[in-house]
């Protein structure tokens, strides 16, 4: 409540993380029991609201945390396997896990459900460590002990395009889902030869491949490149995959006067805070500044930014500034955010951290 002892409502404590509160409702609830109970319904109209926006993939983001008012717990799904995080000292109780876990088993009847844990995570919210883990499996009580056995690796289909999974290793919960629609908008835009900058399994390069002459990808860590070989075997697709750092690669390209029809930028988040945004719009001017001077006429740019300190705004003034440098003219064709599975809440703006521009370079 407020100094006046308005009320504002009930919200998740933590005594470590720099976001103390976390608002779960703007009603009192008064005991742990009421926020028991809300754990259920919420997980339902997550999960309808999915039904609602998704189509053409067996994997996306069933629970997004605030976005679906339910802080520090994130679900995606692929095919009939589910993993799971709990990020919040709030969510990670006992009653609170059980209900998560029976609202998912008696809505959905996966396979089985995996907990990914990043141990830094629940470093920094004080909580004891974990493995990642079987929470559960098809014919397992909730809350019993999980099997030790591993879930064996799968395929999902997005777009029309397959992706081998492994659900127990991987960044992120395995994917970048949030980047789904994303790829389906660069493929309608790509063609002629593409270069796919930061392309860990290849989720741009396999949907450019459908489109373009040659894709060649880019990441600095070999084992996420295996994946994205194996990802383009299992699509029948021939893509060329770099190990290579992408500044230091498109300075040698385009110092080299390669030209290319398409090019993807999708970075790390470069602003883990806002302290380092200006150094965060350094690194995306000098990608994009690189990327425009490579691209031949009409050739499209998709650029993205996931640090939610970096907006749209700061994104696109980025851009202009390369564009001026590089005496280019960029045409916007699309300002995209995260696929719908990624819900944007408008009072929440943390939840709209994904931005991705296509643009056409004449
Ligand atoms: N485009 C991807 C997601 C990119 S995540 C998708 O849609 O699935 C960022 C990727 O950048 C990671 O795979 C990471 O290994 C890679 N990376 C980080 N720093 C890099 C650098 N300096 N050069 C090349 N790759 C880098």
């Amino acid at each position: 409540m407020d100094g006046r002892g308005r009320v504002f409502g009930t919200a998740f404590y933590s005594s470590s993380s720099q976001i103390a509160l976390r608002l779960l409702s703007p009603k009192t609830l008064p005991a742990a029991a009421a926020i028991q109970q809300l754990i259920p319904e919420r997980v339902g109209a997550a999960i309808d609201y999915r039904q609602r926006v998704v189509a053409g993939s067996d994997a996306y983001r069933l629970v997004f945390s605030e976005a679906d008012g339910l802080p520090g717990l994130i679900v995606d799904r692929y095919g009939a396997i589910l993993s799971l995080q709990i990020l919040t000292q709030g969510m990670d109780s006992p009653e609170l896990r059980h209900s998560v876990l029976d609202a998912l088993v008696s809505r959905l009847a996966p396979a089985a459900i995996i907990e990914r844990v990043d141990p830094r995570i629940r470093e920094l919210e004080k909580l004891p460590a974990l493995p990642t883990r079987v929470a559960w499996a098809d014919g397992m009580a909730i809350g019993a002990n999980a099997p030790e056995a591993r879930v064996p690796a799968l395929a999902f289909c997005m777009n029309g395009v397959r992706f081998q999974f492994d659900p127990m290793a991987g960044q992120k919960t395995g994917a970048f889902l949030d980047q789904r629609e994303n790829y389906a908008a660069a493929a309608r835009y790509a063609h002629g030869n593409a270069l796919d900058c930061f392309c860990y399994h290849g989720g741009f390069a396999l949907h450019l491949a459908r489109a373009c002459s040659s894709v060649a990808g880019v990441d600095s860590s070999r084992a996420a490149l295996e994946c994205a070989e194996a990802n383009a075997r299992l699509n029948g697709c021939e893509i060329e995959w770099i190990e290579a750092n992408a500044f230091d690669l498109l300075k040698d390209y385009a110092a080299a006067r390669r030209e290319y029809d398409t090019v993807v930028l999708d970075p790390p988040a470069f602003a883990r805070n806002r302290a380092s945004v200006p150094t965060a719009l350094g690194g995306y001017k000098e990608l994009n500044l690189r990327a425009l001077r490579m691209l031949r006429p009409n050739g499209i740019l998709v650029t993205c930014s996931c640090s939610h300190h970096v907006s749209e705004a700061d994104l696109l003034g980025v851009l202009a500034s390369a564009a001026l440098d590089a005496h280019r003219t960029v045409r916007i064709l699309e300002r995209r955010g995260a696929s719908l599975d990624h819900p944007a809440i408008l009072t929440i703006p943390e939840t709209a951290y994904l931005k991705c521009i296509i643009g056409s370079v004449i």
